[in-house]
């Protein structure tokens, strides 16, 4: 997935301002924050939507949600709260074809819809 954004900033290629890294998942400041903490967790490996992770490589989400306990510790917005959101595919408005989580917090986020 050479062209692919998020797969570049995962392998260096594309700076970013990182939070947390491990073998498997990265995490780094989105560069168009829409709340005081606006980080966004990938996995490394390629994966467009949320729907292409095959049920055979599913544990990826559980180190996902792993690292997005350490990023809410580390940032200070685990016990103030914060919301978890991936766009999956068209009608959620997902611009970047690499399964991403957004997590926001900082700010009070309202009532979802
Ligand atoms: P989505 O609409 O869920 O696909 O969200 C894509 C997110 O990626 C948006 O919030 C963008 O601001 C963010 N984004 C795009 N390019 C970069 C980049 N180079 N570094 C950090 N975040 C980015
Ligand atoms: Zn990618």
């Amino acid at each position: 997935m050479s062209e692919c954004i998020f797969c570049k900033i995962a392998n260096g290629t594309i700076p970013s301002e990182g939070v947390f890294e491990n073998d498997d998942v990265f995490a780094f400041k989105d560069i168009h924050p829409v709340a005081p903490t606006h980080v966004i967790v990938i996995p490394k490996k390629h994966y467009a939507t949320l729907n292409d992770i095959p049920q055979n490589e599913i544990d990826i989400l559980s180190r996902i949600y792993a690292a997005i306990q350490e990023v809410a510790r580390k940032t200070k917005i685990a016990e103030t709260g914060y919301r978890t959101i991936v766009n999956t595919n068209r009608l959620a408005g997902q611009e970047i074809f690499h399964v991403h989580f957004h997590i926001l917090g900082g700010r009070a986020l309202g009532t979802m819809g």
